[in-house]
């Protein structure tokens, strides 16, 4: 038979029974004629390697759309065609790995990623399949060691520091520290890392550690992921103190699991913070700082570190916001215009502020891996709000 894919394709029905009943989306049955189609497809396959790709296309674009059945239905049609070139096999088995992670059925996943293996499949693109894999069941010991053999040092760097963090907070601290210089080794501007370290330094009552931390950081992380570092420290200083504050006497807080630390406090967090920021001229860390001031309630210096931030930025939109919100104090205002001004303030301080430089995706939290693009380490700051 003589098959052109392009010129039958309009007669291919590609009929979905979902289409015909809305709202049901979730519930999908392949119709008759979709199965019928995907088998007229599968017969143009055979070792014609561009209607391969296109039929593998095909079922990306299922599995993209979250059509996952679908695209796994493509991948074992291709499979068991008697005589396929095992290339293509190796292809078909690797991106049924891929749909049966998208599903979640790991297993499955890792079991079509070893079959795509043993088929002399792509060993990079599997590597890196079964890295995501790893990561994604939560064993991230595999995930680090994976991400090494990929010669991939942030990775590597970021799940060891997982596993730093888990070992703190099980209470292992011996653990926790061997991670973390193993994750520095492996990548030393790891912000993840750094990070995790401002995190021991403070919950182990250490302020001259954490400012001498603070400075090694900010030479050591790459100039725009600084910011990384305050943001998390400020989060993770706010929950010490709200646990702290909620449980004063108690030896173990029940919603950290951990015992209550003594960690450093705001005077003493203010005396390192100031040396380690106050020369830097970039004005995203100068705002971080006078978080950090307003935080332990250094309130006239966070106000004039403001200022310092917005002399540099002038369209620095959240550091105007809170230099307005602090001077709120010296006006006269009625307590309408008060409840206004806050509510106000209030709801853009949790405006979306950062966003990938790579996809645009915006969140109000940290991210290492852009939850979209999969892009690491590729979080900015909307300094200016049109960004
Ligand atoms: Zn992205």
């Amino acid at each position: 038979m003589n098959w052109n894919p392009f010129r039958k394709r309009a007669s291919i029905p590609l009929t979905m029974t979902e289409e015909r009943r809305p709202g049901h989306r979730l519930e999908f049955i392949p119709s008759q004629d979709t199965r019928a189609a995907i088998d007229e497809l599968s017969e143009v396959v055979r070792n014609n390697s561009e209607v391969v790709e296109i039929y593998l296309a095909l079922g990306s674009l299922y599995r993209s759309q979250g059509e996952i059945e679908r695209a796994i239905q493509i991948r074992n049609n291709l499979i068991v065609r008697p005589g396929l070139d095992e290339t293509f096999k190796a292809r078909a088995y690797f991106e049924l790995g891929r749909d049966f992670r998208r599903a979640g059925f790991l297993d499955r996943s890792a079991h079509a990623l070893q079959k795509a293996r043993e088929l002399g499949g792509d060993r990079q693109a599997i590597l890196q399949e079964e890295a995501k894999l790893a990561a994604q069941a939560g064993d991230n010991e595999r995930a680090a060691r994976l991400y090494a053999d990929l010669d991939f040092p942030p990775a590597q760097a970021h799940y060891l520091v997982i596993q730093a963090r888990e070992a703190r907070l099980s209470g292992e601290g011996n653990t926790s520290e061997k991670r973390l210089r193993q994750a520095l080794r492996a990548y030393p501007g790891s912000v993840e890392a750094w990070l995790e370290q401002l995190i021991q330094n403070h919950d182990g009552g250490e302020p001259e550690r954490l400012g001498r931390t603070l400075t090694g950081a900010l030479d050591a992380v790459d100039k725009d992921l600084r910011f990384v570092l305050l943001e998390g420290l400020i989060n993770h200083a706010e929950m010490r103190r709200q646990c702290g504050s909620a449980h004063p006497h108690p030896t173990e807080c029940d919603t950290h699991q951990t015992e209550i630390i003594n960690f450093i406090s705001d005077d003493q967090l203010q005396s390192q913070i100031v040396p380690a920021l106050e020369r830097r001229t970039e004005p995203l860390l100068t705002y971080y700082g006078a978080r950090l001031l307003l935080m332990c309630e250094y309130t006239s210096m966070a106000q004039a570190w403001l200022e310092r931030s917005l002399e540099v930025e002038p369209d620095f939109w959240l550091a105007r916001l809170e230099l307005f919100h602090l001077s709120r104090n010296d006006q006269p205002l009625t307590p309408f215009f008060e409840e206004q001004l806050t509510f106000f303030v209030d709801r853009a301080r949790n405006i979306k502020r950062f966003v990938c430089k790579r996809c645009g995706l915006r969140r109000d939290s940290l991210f290492f891996v852009c939850p979209r693009c999969q892009n690491w380490h590729s979080i900015t700051f909307r300094i200016q709000i049109t960004q």
